[in-house]
């Protein structure tokens, strides 16, 4: 089962112009900028109460993010679900269907294995799992 929403990814195209409009808009500024070479993107995190919002920009015109906004433009890219045990859940959610884009989970910004579901399976919204590092 998936647990609470850990966090909202939302594409954008200036990072640093971002940063400065999500800091007015909740109140606080990012408590963490991550790049994730592995992906090309850069992602910076914000707090907002019990949620996260992370913003993600490319950093290569070939990262999936820079093809995201070529094609939609900004704006939410996916929901972040919190699990505890990520592979379980990949085994659970192939068995019902679902398509699985990650099948070995990697390793993603903020402490996270993470792995995605393709949005075709999920009524058009990028849907990612996220388990906490702990080593
Ligand atoms: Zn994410």
């Amino acid at each position: 089962m998936l647990g609470k929403i850990e966090h909202i990814g939302i594409a954008v195209k200036d990072l640093t112009a971002s940063n400065e409009l999500y800091k007015k808009l909740l109140g606080t500024a990012a408590y963490k900028q991550e790049e994730v070479t592995s992906e090309n993107v850069i992602t910076s995190f914000f707090k907002a109460g019990e949620n996260k919002i992370e913003l993600l920009a490319a950093t290569d015109p070939d990262s999936s993010i820079a093809k995201f906004i070529d094609k939609r433009g900004e704006g939410i890219h996916h929901i972040a679900f919190a699990v505890e045990d990520i592979k379980i859940e990949l085994a659970r959610l192939e068995k019902e269907g679902f398509t699985i884009l990650n099948k070995e989970p990697k390793r993603g910004a903020d402490n996270k294995w993470i792995a995605f579901l393709h949005p075709k399976g999920t009524n058009g919204v990028l849907v990612e799992l996220c388990q906490e590092i702990k080593e």
